[in-house]
């Protein structure tokens, strides 16, 4: 059976694909200017017409797009908005965004765009080590979400799946006992405290459950290494981490076996990473904000797409085979905080936290303002089974922030396990006290 579910594709030498992603930037920025009113005005005012694409450089003389743009569009001119370029009766599907602050933002698909999606999901589970005979249980949320349809990528490479949706624990590890499904979807601290909660209950995640595979999206934690083992660890199964974004597919970009970053689906999305202050593209491996430019989605193409997530993207082929480029995110723009002009990512502290001994992996982050400057306190929980006093665990938690992290923690809270709160879908596990400052989640 071949590695691979689109071989052709995935393995393409460099060139050939961006010939091919050269050929789809042309025809969707020429349809975008075409059928939506947004870009038609956009590149207008901007001075760029659809035949300055020559080459997928040239894509930097074209204006970004935020999240703003598309709350802003929303509505105007038609349901769909302005950033839609086909007629609503073209549409067969919408997901929206959580719209935790602010306005949620719909996803049209059209019956292509859906197909299509679904065909990208399969690929990626393929990639992550899915195959006919696995059961798979897809335990996330359908309502609104745009990783609910996901599962019928499962469906389509030929795995037995259960629609899971959002159960709780309770169901969910009955389920997992008797049907035993061998792979599963969830977010990273649901899948953690779901193993501890089973564990706690005298089941055994490694035993009692059949789970070979692990796919998470939602938060950081399926990147961060001692995250990604302390989950391997507690189910006796291999984690893969997927990246989604409402605006385009469930999941467009998966890790391999080799775990080493995600390989995106280069076919649909053009990936550039920018400055994050001036906005210049920057060379391949640059630390930067992901920009992306949707290539084949025709009910609402992203032309230059800021995400809001930082990251690197590389090409050099995997040790898999695979030629498709890969991503490594560490975190959303708007969740770094600045302390004594080091950038802190949320997920740098919990790289931190989730590879202490004797704590639970649970924990807080709190950012406050102090004589004009950001501090931040992490609350940690002890394990149950850990007899020591705080205190040591406290200063053990506060040596190894500053060594990863460049500056120390004003405090660090120890509290007994189960104290902090569990998600079912995404933590929040910021608690920002500065002045008033918009900071929209991701979704
Ligand atoms: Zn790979």
């Amino acid at each position: 059976m071949s590695n691979y579910w689109a071989e052709a594709l995935e393995t393409a030498p460099r060139e050939v694909l961006e010939q091919k992603q050269l050929g789809d930037l042309k025809e969707i920025v020429q349809f975008a200017y075409g059928h939506a009113p947004y870009y038609r005005r956009s590149f207008n005012d901007a001075g760029v017409k659809p035949s300055d694409i020559q080459g997928l450089k040239d894509i930097e003389r074209f204006p970004f797009i935020n999240k703003k743009t598309q709350r802003d569009s929303q509505g105007v001119g038609s349901f769909l908005g302005e950033l839609a370029a086909v007629p609503e009766e073209d549409v067969i599907f919408v997901s929206t965004s959580s719209g935790s602050t602010g306005v949620p933002t719909m996803s049209p698909f059209t019956k292509k765009d859906f197909d299509e999606w679904q065909d990208v999901e399969s690929r990626l589970f393929w990639m992550a080590g899915m195959r006919k005979n696995d059961r798979y249980i897809h335990a996330l949320n359908f309502s609104l979400y745009v990783g609910g349809p996901d599962v019928i990528g499962a469906q389509n490479l030929g795995a037995l799946c259960i629609w899971g949706g959002t159960l709780s624990s309770e169901r969910l590890i009955f389920i997992l006992k008797e049907y035993k499904p061998t792979a599963m979807w969830t977010s990273p601290s649901y899948v953690w405290h779901l193993g501890e909660t089973a564990t706690k209950t005298g089941v055994d995640p490694k035993k009692d459950f059949g789970i070979k595979r692990i796919f998470v999206a939602g938060e950081m934690g399926g990147s961060i290494p001692a995250t990604r083992q302390a989950i391997e660890r507690l189910w006796g199964a291999d984690l893969y981490d997927f990246y989604g974004l409402s605006d385009i597919f469930g999941a467009c970009a998966a890790m391999c076996e080799h775990h080493d970053g995600l390989h995106i689906a280069e076919d649909h999305i053009l990936v550039e990473t920018v400055d994050l202050d001036t906005g210049e593209m920057l060379p391949p491996g640059e630390r930067g904000e992901l920009v992306y430019t949707t290539l084949r989605k025709r009910a609402r193409p992203l032309i230059r797409f800021r995400t809001g997530d930082i990251g690197r993207f590389v090409t050099d082929k995997c040790a898999c085979g695979r030629t498709l480029g890969r991503i490594y995110v560490d975190g959303r723009k708007d969740d770094m905080f600045i302390v004594s002009a080091v950038n802190v990512y949320p997920s740098d502290i919990e790289f931190v936290v989730r590879g202490l001994e004797g704590v639970t992996g649970e924990y807080l982050i709190r950012i406050m303002e102090e004589n004009f400057t950001a501090q931040y306190e992490v609350t940690i929980e002890k394990s149950h089974n850990n007899p020591e006093p705080d205190e040591p665990v406290a200063e053990r938690a506060s040596t190894a922030l500053k060594a990863r992290i460049g500056v120390k923690p004003k405090k660090v809270i120890v509290l007994p396990d189960g104290s902090i709160e569990r998600s079912t879908h995404k933590a929040k596990r910021i608690i920002d006290e500065r002045k008033k400052k918009a900071r929209p989640r991701s979704e």
